[in-house]
């Protein structure tokens, strides 16, 4: 496969941004290569500037669940760019957004629409700070929560690969209230209480976690979470951004059926453009200035191009509910996997949940990070790459789930098992 514009473009970048990427998710830094520079994308398909295809499973990290140009979205866009961008005041296209954001999301009373997912998170937990009127909150390792500086602790995502877990720069004092535990320990999240009496804040945590790989949460350990923030007057914040309308229009939420006081959002909520959006109990959202004395803002917050690509793709969502579908393809597609892998000879494991899933190269069970981290990464990264030289597109990491979307379809799956196929064979030689 020719590569060259690529690699002429990562060239010049890397004399202009630094590293050559804007965020170092994309960098390809994991897999020991350069990232590849797209040109277009349609449905399920990207193609780079030297005129390669390749079958997206990244779905820009979460949030293309509808495909690519979707032609409602690409319309709601182009419709409302033509009568201006921006406004820097309130139009209703906002109350439109919000109003669908807490119809498909019911725990979701108030919502503030900001530009990102760590805006989102960073804002939520602020919020938790200033209701409890407490500093302390509880994390846990491999959970990203985007570049907040109390939360680049053990973060996941490309803080995972990256090996630099406590970045640089990052105060001494902003993560000395930032409790740190393993994701479904749950006598750890009881001794935190105990030990901690009047002083947790928030429990954040990703519901599903999908930045350490997709780990499951135990039965046990998300009710337990619920059960121990509302015994001690805490705020439990689920971070949806990247689970939130992709697993269920109510997010992990609905199908796990534990109810948070907060909830941020992100990814799906923008349909491509840079939103996020957190929310909640009334009595807790109603502390935001300027109804409450909770400070936060944002000039570009709640704009009209961002609002009107958000409203199409939760209309979409929720006029035609794809998730049976999305379902039921990246079963066929894991299944698929599994049993390559395991007729290569490759050891693994498999997690799933709706349209997320991670391979793992390794024979364990990945339940925290503790277990995430047995991989393999050489193997992943030799699979990363003969998986692109056939034409299949992965997130460039372990420790990131792969999504699938609307627009792939079975024939798109038989395509990405072929090629997978070709791949562990490559690798087992
Ligand atoms: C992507 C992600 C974020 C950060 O969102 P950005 O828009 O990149 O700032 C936060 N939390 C989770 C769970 C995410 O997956």
């Amino acid at each position: 496969m020719n590569r060259e514009g690529s690699l002429k473009a990562f060239a010049r970048a890397k004399q202009l941004i630094p590293g050559g990427v804007n965020s170092p998710a994309r960098a390809f830094g994991a897999v020991g290569g350069q990232p590849i520079f797209f040109e277009s994308a349609l449905g399920p398909w990207l193609t780079d500037i030297d005129g390669n295809r390749y079958i997206d499973y990244i779905g820009s990290w979460g949030p293309m669940i509808l495909g690519h140009s979707h032609p409602r979205v690409v319309k709601a866009i182009q419709e409302t760019a033509a009568k201006g961008t921006s406004f820097g005041a309130p139009t209703e296209l906002e109350s439109q957004m919000a109003e669908l954001i807490m119809a498909m999301v019911p725990s979701m009373e108030r919502v503030r629409m900001v530009n990102s997912g760590t805006e989102a998170t960073m804002s939520a937990l602020r919020l938790a700070r200033g209701h409890t009127g407490r500093d302390k909150i509880i994390k846990f390792a491999g959970c990203y929560h985007g570049h907040v500086d109390s939360l680049l602790v053990q973060a996941g995502s490309s803080a995972t690969t990256l090996g630099v877990p406590n970045s640089p720069g990052v105060p001494r004092g902003s993560t000395q209230d930032t409790v740190l535990l393993e994701f479904n320990d749950c006598q750890g999240l009881q001794d935190a209480f105990m030990n901690f009496p009047q002083k947790i804040a928030a429990v954040i945590l990703e519901p599903i976690a999908g930045n350490m790989g997709l780990v499951l949460p135990g039965k046990e350990f998300l009710r337990l979470a619920r059960e121990l923030t509302s015994q001690h007057g805490s705020v439990l914040i689920f971070d949806e951004v990247m689970t939130g309308f992709r697993l269920a229009q109510g997010g992990a939420q609905e199908i796990l059926g534990v109810t948070p006081d907060l909830t941020a959002l992100g990814k799906i909520v923008g349909g491509g453009l840079p939103v996020g959006a957190y929310g909640g109990r009334k009595e807790i959202m109603e502390k935001v200035m300027p109804a409450g004395p909770v400070f936060q803002a944002g000039t570009l917050s709640g704009n009209p191009l961002a609002m009107a690509a958000g409203i199409a793709t939760l209309s979409e969502l929720r006029e035609n509910p794809p998730y049976a579908k999305l379902e039921q393809l990246a079963q066929t597609l894991t299944q698929g996997l599994k049993e390559l892998a395991t007729a290569a000879g490759i050891p693994h494991s498999l997690n799933r949940v709706g349209s997320m899933w991670t391979l793992f190269f390794t024979p364990q069970p990945v339940t925290d990070y503790r277990t995430a981290k047995t991989c393999d990464t050489r193997q992943f990264s030799q699979f990363f790459w003969a998986m692109m030289d056939r034409g299949v597109y992965l997130p460039c990491s372990q420790f990131e789930a792969a999504f699938n979307s609307i627009a792939h379809d079975e024939g798109i799956v038989q395509k990405t098992l072929a090629a997978a196929e070709g791949a562990f064979a490559q690798m087992g030689k």
